[in-house]
């Protein structure tokens, strides 16, 4: 007997809405893109307890026919495809033509719905795959779509939501995606009854303030500055975070030809081009916009993925780690960057030193370059970006009218013991700034950074009691509970060992939660969780792989979190302690990551200073 046999669509529909229509956040997604594929200018969204009783979506874009609002609901129904080749040409959000069918399968449904030149609209009803009413009605022009009970005939599926709160985020995230890449089209979000967004059409910028700078961030954007590189590659715009409005819940978001998507490895172009400006525990906010040719990006994306591959990755992570650095190095010295406000520009002072000339830096393309090898970048000439930008207060500009005060150190550096003799116990050292120690040594004054003369020093002890499996723990009183994806819960079981290691002692409590019962010892009051998670994701991020890499990126990470913060007052003693330690290092002149530690300050400088 034959036992092969067609499943009826409701069933096949049903299944291709287990992949499309996850959550209420998914679904509310394709209604929105629908909605803007049919040149919607406003968009109205209702929805009641998170989504699981009221999705509405309201537009007032072109409308449908009664047949093709009928149409729309047939798997593989679109109108915006017609054949293989547009896949490649796509100026559409949607194109499979699957999402009406797929929620069609999963939920009560409405629509209401007139095109602008018709005099009466239709109204269709249909729950579960069956039609179960249609009949001309006069409304508005544009559509109405109401999702009601979302998975009301597939338990399993309800059941797997998360509480109210926890889908309510995921659906506002997904909003915050649409609106802003669309910032022409206004958008109100009602949740509940409150209003919860009330978005006129604007400005990027003033978009991005309308969602962020809501009472308690005001002024969000003029923490921004802007990020513009045209290339004949791709064109990339939009808006970075100063370092100092680097918070640990930064808004990040990349955008590709109007398109939000995650890139990892982009990330990691962002933190390069911040690094040495920021603690571990972090993140600098940015808004980037990515536009390019159709055809460099793959565009057979699935409707839930948000990675999004590009053709030539290395070329345009470099255009962008080039038009990052370049927009921080003018924020530092270019008082007139902020386009949209008069007057008050938040440019610190030191950015206005007179006799600072800089160039305007070229972008060069290096195609073979790949940063996922660590390299540590020890001298500065190779890229003067580094110059431009990564001492924005740095002292050593006061000295700007020597040749290179740099180069100068640097030569000295070779020569350590000249420098260290025992200078450093006898002379009398003073802090300034919360940031530098001044040390007189014999050939001139030592301005030594503390933070990374601190984390040099964290970083040399932690990598010794890693490798003697002597790690100094701190117990935690209440142990808290790390809930990861399957991804990094993986990598957290390999990593373990060296963690152990490092002082942390994790136990796994179910397949993807871990209590972390202890921590090490060096990291005090910080927060150790974050740090953590921000060792998993840079692992991951990168692909370090061997157990030496992770050794070097576990002490680095908790070294710099654990490292004494600008601001932060030292005692006498804390501050001689440190000296002390600091001068027993093998390398006194490079952090772990490159970054110098000191600058001598010449007696001779010092005398053509004053001249
Ligand atoms: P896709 O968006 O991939 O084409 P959908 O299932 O999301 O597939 O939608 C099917 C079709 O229904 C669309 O191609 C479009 O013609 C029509 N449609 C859906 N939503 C709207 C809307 N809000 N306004 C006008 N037409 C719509
Ligand atoms: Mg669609």
């Amino acid at each position: 007997m034959d036992i092969i046999h067609l499943l009826p669509d409701s069933v096949a529909n049903q299944i291709a809405a287990g992949e499309v229509i996850q959550r209420p956040a998914s679904c509310l997604k394709e209604l929105v893109e629908n909605s803007l594929d049919a040149g919607a200018q406003h968009i109205q969204i209702i929805i009641l307890d998170a989504g699981r009783t009221l999705l509405q979506v309201i537009d007032d874009g072109s409308g449908m026919s009664p047949t093709d609002a009928r149409m729309a609901f047939e798997r593989h129904a679109t109108s915006k495809i017609r054949e293989a080749a547009d896949l490649f040409e796509l100026h559409t959000m949607g194109f499979r033509g699957e999402a009406l069918a797929s929620i069609a399968a999963v939920a009560q449904l409405e629509v209401t719905t007139r095109k602008p030149a018709d005099e009466t609209g239709t109204i269709l009803e249909i729950a579960g795959s069956q039609v179960l009413r249609q009949e001309p009605v006069q409304c508005p022009a544009g559509t109405n779509f109401k999702v009601k009970n979302l998975f009301f005939n597939v338990p399993a599926r309800r059941r797997f939501l998360k509480t109210n709160s926890t889908e309510l985020r995921n659906i506002v995230n997904e909003f915050y995606r649409i609106a802003l890449v669309n910032p022409n089209v206004s958008f109100m979000l009602v949740n509940d009854d409150e209003l919860m967004f009330d978005l006129p059409a604007s400005s990027l910028k003033q978009r991005i303030e309308n969602i962020f700078g809501k009472t308690a961030r005001k002024g969000f954007t003029s923490q921004l500055v802007d990020l513009k590189a045209d290339t004949s590659v791709v064109s990339v715009y939009g808006y970075i975070g100063k370092p100092e409005s680097a918070s640990r819940q930064a808004q990040q978001y990349f955008f590709v030809n109007g398109r939000y998507m995650r890139h990892p490895y982009f990330h990691k172009a962002v933190m390069t081009a911040y690094q040495g400006m920021l603690t571990a525990d972090q993140q600098p906010h940015y808004f980037i916009y990515f536009s390019l040719s159709p055809e460099m990006i793959d565009v057979n994306i699935h409707p839930t993925k948000t990675e999004i591959k590009f053709q030539d990755e290395q070329m345009i992570w470099q255009i962008l780690l080039a038009a990052i650095k370049e927009s921080l190095g003018k924020f530092n010295i270019v008082p007139s960057l902020d386009f949209d406000r008069e007057g008050d520009l938040d440019i610190p002072s030191s950015a206005n030193t007179p006799g600072q000339t800089f160039s305007a830096p070229q972008v060069r393309v290096n195609p073979q370059y790949n940063p996922f090898t660590e390299h540590i970048n020890r001298t500065r000439s190779a890229n003067n970006w580094q110059a431009l930008y990564t001492e924005p207060k740095s002292i050593v500009s006061a000295a700007s009218d020597l040749a290179d005060p740099l180069a100068d150190t640097a030569a000295e550096a070779n020569d350590e013991a000249l420098l260290f003799d025992d200078t450093l116990t006898q002379a009398a050292p003073s802090q300034y700034k919360d940031k530098y120690i001044l040390l007189p040594a014999t050939q001139g004054l030592l301005i030594i950074d503390r933070h990374r003369a601190h984390m040099t020093v964290l970083y040399s002890q932690l990598r010794e009691q890693m490798q003697n499996h002597k790690p100094v723990i701190q117990q935690v009183l209440f142990p808290e509970v790390l809930d990861l994806s399957a991804d990094d819960s993986q990598l957290l079981l390999q990593m373990t060992p060296e963690l152990h290691n490092a002082g942390f002692e994790i136990t796994q409590i179910a397949r993807n939660s871990f209590s972390v019962d202890a921590v090490p010892a060096e990291l005090g009051n910080t927060n150790a969780l974050a740090v953590l998670m921000e060792i998993l994701h840079s692992v991951a991020e990168t692909g370090l792989s061997t157990q030496e890499q992770w050794q070097h990126r576990i002490a680095l990470s908790l070294a710099e979190a654990a490292a004494i913060q600008t601001g932060k007052q030292l005692q006498d003693r804390e501050m001689n302690d440190l000296i002390q330690r600091w001068a027993q290092l093998k390398d006194k002149t490079f952090t772990p990551a490159g970054k110098r530690i000191f600058a001598l300050l010449t007696d001779e400088s010092i005398l053509k200073l004053l001249n």
